[in-house]
């Protein structure tokens, strides 16, 4: 965000949300990347990311999304197709923030939600401190683009590099569902949001691919260590309006590792698909 001047601090080092990989004590943020007391210091790529996720945790060189789908990912949300979601989310953080709000997005892949929050929340005169992680070292060239007073690191949900009770708001947007950490990583008082897809989302170009769709699930997800607070839901119609953004959509969902080829052929050839978007977003407080 132009407005946010945070990078340009004249402090040499500042704090950082994020905690050493190795020793887990706290990370100094510097010019070039970060260090911690113990001497382990991790670079920051000229991109604008860290790597904090050890190398024995890595079960493939490149995890997640390769640069082709994360490209159609950050095409597809800059093109505002989602604006709705982001606009909601926006919202409900801006309703749930302290003063001071520590926002973590875990699984922030191109950081579109990530980057519209945390602008939320500055335009709001909250004053926040926020980080996204994902697996995903292709979406985070994307995401600290565009946000840059946001730190991001590659870093596993399941081992999320911070510390207990750090974080006010922590959302899970579309990404694995790691609730024993997201319950260690949240402060008692702090709300936990996960978005996950309505029962038609994407449901036209289910019935474009699949000779038999079927709707989602919308079971609320077993969440130990959490209650209930809210659940609020984003529903809505968006015009695909050429074949590239159909399949840059279709790209990014779990449909297009498992469609047939027919199924494929049949998407191809449309260049105009209107389709139903559905999205549930569910508020946790920690018990
Ligand atoms: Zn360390």
């Amino acid at each position: 965000m132009k407005e946010y001047e945070g990078t340009k601090s004249p402090c040499p080092a500042s704090d950082s949300l994020f905690i050493c990989p190795v020793c887990h004590s706290a990370l100094i943020r510097y010019d070039t990347g970060y260090r911690c007391a113990q001497g382990h210091n991790f670079d920051r790529a000229a991109a604008g990311y860290t790597h904090l996720l050890p190398a024995n945790r890595m079960h493939s060189r490149t995890p997640g999304d390769d640069r082709g789908m994360a490209a159609a990912r950050n095409r597809f949300l800059s093109g505002g197709y989602y604006a709705p979601l982001a606009g909601s989310l926006a919202a409900l953080f801006t309703e749930y923030a302290p003063q001071r709000p520590v926002f973590v997005d875990s699984g922030c892949g191109e950081g579109y939600y990530t980057a519209e929050i945390a602008g939320a929340l500055r335009r709001a005169g909250l004053e926040p401190r926020a980080a996204g992680i994902d697996i995903s070292k292709s979406c985070l060239r994307f995401a600290a683009k565009r946000d840059h007073g946001v730190e991001f690191a590659v870093a596993s949900a399941y081992d999320l590099p911070f510390a207990a009770q750090t974080a006010d708001l922590l959302l899970s947007c579309f990404s694995p569902l790691a609730f024993g950490e997201f319950r260690r990583v949240l402060k008692p008082d702090g709300v936990l949001f996960c978005v996950l897809p309505g029962a038609r989302h994407l449901w036209e170009l289910k019935q474009a691919v699949y000779e038999t769709p079927y709707l989602n699930d919308e079971q609320p997800p077993a969440c130990e260590g959490f209650r209930p607070l809210d659940l609020v839901s984003v529903e809505g119609t968006v015009l695909l309006d050429s074949a590239e953004v159909i399949q840059d959509l279709f790209a990014m969902t779990p449909y297009f590792w498992k469609t047939p080829a027919a199924g494929r052929e049949r998407l191809s050839a449309l260049d105009r698909l209107p389709v139903t978007i559905s999205f549930r977003i569910h508020l946790f407080r920690p018990v």
